[in-house]
């Protein structure tokens, strides 16, 4: 059996006085083959890396013939060194050449060995290439043999990474260079083209150090932070402060046994024994189930490797001393694979110019705080995570969707000149903020703006919106660390309307449930959480919570209007009892003897289906309706609106969306019912286009959107429009978006 000559700390320092030699990448590799070999005792040790299209292409090797360097490529998955490469995982094996899945290769004059080892070399997530080495005897390789070269394969990832053992750019090898440019395309979430550097939301720490000088310190070292993680794990998951329940606890409990977990800790033992620092054996074993884990697509084990990554990362920061809060750079645009709207608050609004999600949807909440805050944002970014790095350069276009990391200077000077157009244009909207909103043909449109937080509140002047037309009143909820109480509601709400000044406000009342969750509250997990327990059916459940921000609203609104809307109303019989809520609460602030609102209107929203069959009843106690189309449609099209593979399947511009709009607006036309529309769908030119042409009048969206819609109003005519909408409704298409483009260009309608 081939035994390690000098152990793997002997060859991790050998390792490192190649790095440090100035010479070619390929008189590296020859070097590093031929050290690895003698300390290995091996016969034969070989590198191949991963080039374009997935080949594995043999770059050096000790013992196999030299003239197969560079000439033998594995395809993808072919061989042994495929299934390495596709496994991510070691392979030993005593007979080689016995196995199915070996594939011989005569040029390389590997005939006379049979055992055969071979490690994958990681980083990141992503295989680089094989790293193998092979014996005459027909014997299986050592733990211990398969541990160092595991630890050397990983040394070698992070130099190839790094660039630092050889230049992979001499190699023509540009698909192996992680300092590469690349270009990603995710969803547009929040409009608008920032400029900066990554900083990542949950930084990797930098590990300095790989190659320990004394494994017995490390292992100290190591003992004493899985020490003291322990201790703030179970100290979090005590701590009275922290009030958490539900998934928050589960999480927590999760983290509990991770931290506790004796095989995590035995690995990482066994890796500082291979010659590893503390930090680089954490590194190396999150690594290895990084890997394993995103290679298995089971979505519940790809949520535990959040909670894995993130212990990892606390235990690499118990031992590197390293703070948990990030100072920003300026310029900074922060990258994450999910993050919630408080979070997104933190960040210092003067340094943080955008934000790139892996996971978020155009409705959630942190999508909506990043609209608020007048911050492109991308979302649906595959990969971004692992592919960026603490101050990369990065231009993120959150109109387009498109993202480019490490961009060329051309790239950037493109979209600088895209970010300066998209001020004067926003200059050009300026310019006719002060103008109304009336087509060609010289119909009044009412342009309202959608708001939640107070930040929002000065778009109101900025847009020359003409009010709000959705106050999204459970943001301030959500946002906050505990319920706010009566008396900061009401502060709250005065606030919003002194702001507003003559301007009307529509507060919607708590839209909860769903994917909105208070992160204090105790909530039950549901199968169907769309269909489930939320917005007014809890108010209704549970009416001390509606009654206390009725309450709150009406002592903030006294001597003025007050506008309340109710959110998920699905029957009348339903919005009939809300609103004898609401007319207690005005009831008890008249006995008490309380200065009330001059006026009271409330409404419902319209965001389920069976309600757009009731409007004339509906009419008779509601002051006005507000079409929730992002709701609605995901509804009506039994799409969940929070799912990516499913949120954009259906545009809304389909004819089913057009006719079922056309019959809600016909229906409130009847019962002369006020009705607006404050969907998604309001702060998109065309589509807003074909809104007015289906007879609404009002529109609530995006401050951001307003200036858009209100160009496009002034150069349309509704008397060429309605007719064409109206005739759309009758088609079969998947989209009407095409023809409606169409339209809108041969009559010069502005869509920009
Ligand atoms: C809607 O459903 O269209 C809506 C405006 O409400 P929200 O997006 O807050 O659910
Ligand atoms: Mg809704």
């Amino acid at each position: 059996m081939p035994v390690a000559a000098l152990g793997p700390r002997h060859l991790l320092r050998r390792l490192r006085e190649i790095m440090a030699e100035q010479t070619s990448a390929q008189t590296r590799l020859d070097k590093l083959v031929t050290i690895i070999a003698t300390n290995m005792v091996a016969e034969v040790c070989s590198i191949y890396l991963r080039r374009a299209g997935k080949a594995l292409e043999l770059f050096a090797t000790e013992g196999l013939n030299r003239d197969a360097v560079h000439n033998t490529r594995m395809k993808e998955g072919e061989g042994l060194v495929g299934l390495v490469a596709e496994t991510a995982e070691p392979v030993n094996l005593s007979d080689a050449p016995s196995d199915p899945r070996f594939s011989y290769r005569p040029e390389t004059g590997e005939d006379p060995y049979k055992s055969f080892l071979g490690v994958p070399i990681v980083r990141g997530g992503q295989v680089f290439g094989v790293l193998t080495v092979q014996n005459r005897a027909a014997v299986q390789y050592a733990e211990e043999e398969v541990e160092a070269l595991q630890t050397v394969a990983m040394v070698l990832a992070e130099v190839v990474a790094q660039g630092g053992l050889f230049k992979i750019s001499e190699l023509d090898e540009p698909e192996l260079r992680i300092d590469r440019p690349r270009r990603f395309q995710g969803e547009g979430l929040s409009d608008g083209v920032a400029i900066g550097h990554v900083v990542l939301h949950e930084p990797r720490v930098k590990v300095e150090r790989m190659i320990a000088d004394n494994p017995q310190e490390e292992l100290t070292r190591l003992e004493e932070a899985i020490g003291s993680l322990r201790d703030s794990v179970d100290e979090m998951l005590d701590s009275s402060e922290l009030d958490l329940t539900g998934e928050g606890r589960e999480v927590i409990e999760t983290y509990r046994l991770f931290a506790h977990d004796q095989g995590w800790r035995q690995r990482m033992r066994d890796a500082i024994r291979t010659g590893l620092t503390a930090e680089a054996a954490v590194e190396r074993i999150q690594d290895e189930m990084r890997v394993r884990v995103q290679r298995l697509d089971d979505p519940v084990l790809r949520e535990r490797l959040h909670d894995l990554d993130d212990l990892a990362r606390r235990l690499l920061r118990h031992l590197t001393g390293e703070a948990q809060v990030q100072d920003l750079p300026l310029n900074a645009i922060v990258i994450a694979r999910g993050m919630g709207p408080a979070e997104l608050l933190d960040y210092r609004r003067d340094r943080l110019v955008g934000l790139v999600l892996e996971e978020a949807a155009t409705t959630s909440h942190v999508a909506i705080v990043a609209r608020s805050m007048g911050l492109p944002l991308i979302g649906s970014v595959e990969g971004i995570t692992d592919a960026a790095r603490l101050a990369d350069g990065i231009v993120v276009d959150g109109e387009t969707g498109e993202l480019h990391l490490r961009p060329q200077p051309e790239i950037v000077a493109a979209f600088e000149a895209k970010r300066s157009l998209g001020e004067q244009i926003r200059a050009r909207f300026a310019a006719i903020k002060d103008l109304p909103a009336v087509t060609k043909d010289g119909v009044p449109i009412q342009l309202m703006m959608n708001a939640g937080l107070a930040l929002d509140m000065p778009h109101l002047d900025q847009s020359g919106a003409d009010g709000i037309g959705l106050f999204r009143t459970e943001l301030q909820f959500m946002i906050g660390e505990t319920m706010p109480r009566l008396l900061d509601q009401v502060t709250f709400y005065r606030e919003i309307l002194d702001s507003a000044g003559e301007k009307p406000v529509v507060f919607r009342t708590l839209d909860l449930g769903g994917d909105k969750v208070l992160p204090y509250a105790r909530w039950e997990r549901e199968e169907n959480p769309a269909l489930g327990w939320r917005a007014i059916r809890i108010a209704l459940d549970r009416p001390a919570l509606l009654r206390y921000q009725v309450r709150a609203m009406l002592m903030a609104a006294a001597g003025r209007t007050l506008r309340i809307l109710l959110p998920m109303v699905s029957d009348v019989d339903e919005f009939n009892r809300a609103r004898a809520l609401v007319d207690r609460e005005t009831e008890r602030a008249r006995l008490l003897g309380l200065e009330r609102p001059r006026q009271i209107l409330v409404g419902a929203m319209l965001e389920v289906p069976s309600l757009a069959f009731m409007l004339p009843q509906l009419m008779r106690s509601a002051d006005f309706v507000s079409i929730g189309s992002n709701d609605l449609l995901s509804f009506a099209f039994a799409v969940d609106r929070t799912n990516p593979r499913v949120a954009k399947r259906y545009d809304p511009l389909n004819p089913a969306s057009l006719y079922l709009i056309r019959l809600i607006v016909r229906s409130a036309a009847e019962a002369h019912g006020e009705l607006s529309l404050c969907g998604e769908m309001a702060g998109k030119p065309l589509d807003a286009m074909a809104l007015l042409g289906l007879g609404l009048r009002t529109l609530s969206m995006h401050p951001a959107n307003i200036g858009p819609i209100k160009l496009m109003i002034r150069s349309m005519d509704l008397r060429e429009v309605s007719p064409f909408v109206e005739k759309l409704c009758g088609r079969t298409d998947h989209s009407l978006r095409t023809r409606l483009a169409a339209f809108a260009a041969e009559r010069g309608i502005a869509l920009k």
